[in-house]
């Protein structure tokens, strides 16, 4: 269906941070299939995981125990907030189940009437019916018919106006700690103690989307770290799966006691081969030294960056990031940059307000960073020379 408007190429190989068409072109992945691949293309750690897998047990189905599953949700507790997980198979999967996990949460609490949730400007949960009406995108919305019921949207950043939102019938308050789709708006950390510290008065659960700031992509396990909070409930996915499709909901004992036994379900969530591959991303990301590694390479980035941004005034405005979740805003529009980029066999990401992503896998080399620096200023270049 014509849902997508995809550039005309086609890869046939990944390597580490290279994907390669059939031709033999090489093309630098700062995109990671919208940061996804956490650890790159064909890592052996993975492929390994899966293959073996593969030749074992691929799909049983949520109605008997599943072991993968048992022992990546075991290592997420261990490593998180969090003290139970349900497993699905995307980010908009893992949004919609903190939506119903919130709303059960009252409902079980003796408070039905508690259902709301105040959501941000520039959201972005995902694309069924209830992500697009928390996410609040009119561009999104426009022709599904009237948009679900139950979300407060209010300006990204806001302390007072989310303060002003909550009414007897707020349930919970929903937020990307880092915004990736709204166009890189990182959300201070004053701001988000704050939000941890409104839900603690009001009695509102905190859910924070994971989704794409989690799994060491913003130089933390998961972004909410740099500011000293643990939610309630994270959903999370993308990175989770390195490539291969899956999701979860992170919660604490207390916030998932609405979601008993015929409550809510997925046939595929957390089945073999992606519970394979989930708890092998996620022992590479914990190694020691990994998530300093991406500290590191972060700071690389914004160097790069910032030197790209002073040597083209005329179309870099600003350098925005957390960790590799980074972004730069243009002056030009950014599907233009992401074509440049292509001439230059670079692979970067638009999103919204303006912003090119550069998000590339985590295990990225020094000197990769400082190719895709090279290469995306000889796209603005491009850029500079067609619009003079
Ligand atoms: N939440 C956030 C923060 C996201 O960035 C995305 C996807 O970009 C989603 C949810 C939806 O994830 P998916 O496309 O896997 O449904």
């Amino acid at each position: 269906m014509g849902t997508y408007a995809r550039q005309n190429l086609v890869f046939e190989r990944g390597e580490g941070a290279w994907l390669i068409t059939p031709d033999g072109d090489r093309y630098l992945d700062f995109g990671s299939g919208v940061a996804v691949n956490v650890l790159g293309h064909a890592h052996p750690v993975l492929v390994a995981a899966l293959t073996q897998q593969a030749g074992k047990l691929w799909h049983t189905s949520n109605l008997y125990r599943v072991e993968g599953q048992e022992r990546l949700a075991e290592r997420l507790v261990a490593a998180t907030f969090a003290d139970k997980v349900f497993f699905c198979n995307s980010g908009a999967e893992a949004c919609e189940a903190a939506i119903k996990a919130a709303r059960r949460y009252h409902y079980v609490d003796g408070n039905p009437q508690r259902w709301r949730i105040i959501t941000y400007t520039g959201a972005f949960h995902g694309r069924t019916l209830a992500t697009i009406a928390a996410g609040g995108n009119p561009k999104y919305l426009e022709g599904f018919g009237p948009a679900v019921e139950g979300f407060d949207q209010v300006p990204f950043g806001d302390i007072d106006a989310t303060e002003q939102a909550i009414t007897p019938e707020t349930a919970a308050i929903m937020i990307e700690p880092t915004q990736g789709e709204g166009g890189v708006n990182v959300a201070s950390a004053e701001f988000l103690r704050a939000l941890r510290a409104l839900c603690d008065k009001h009695g509102l659960l905190l859910i924070l989307d994971e989704v794409q700031s989690g799994v060491g992509r913003c130089g933390k396990l998961f972004a909410h770290e740099w500011a000293g909070i643990t939610p309630d409930l994270m959903p999370i996915a993308k990175g989770i799966g390195g490539g291969f499709p899956l999701g979860a909901l992170l919660a604490t004992e207390e916030a998932a006691k609405g979601l008993v036994p015929g409550t809510h379900g997925s046939t595929f969530g957390g089945n073999p081969l992606a519970t394979a591959v989930g708890y092998a991303v996620l022992g590479a990301v914990l190694e020691p030294g990994f998530l300093e590694g991406v500290q590191q390479k972060a700071l690389r980035m914004k160097q790069a960056l910032a030197s790209i941004k002073d040597s083209h005034p005329d179309l870099v405005e600003e350098v925005r990031g957390q960790g590799l979740l980074t972004g730069i805003k243009v002056k030009v529009l950014p599907a233009d940059v992401v074509k440049a980029a292509i001439a230059e066999k670079l692979l970067v990401v638009g999103a919204s307000d303006n912003v090119v992503r550069l998000l590339p896998p985590l295990n990225i080399a020094d000197e990769e960073i400082a190719e895709a620096a090279q290469r995306l200023s000889r796209a603005l270049d491009r850029l500079s020379a067609t619009a003079t």
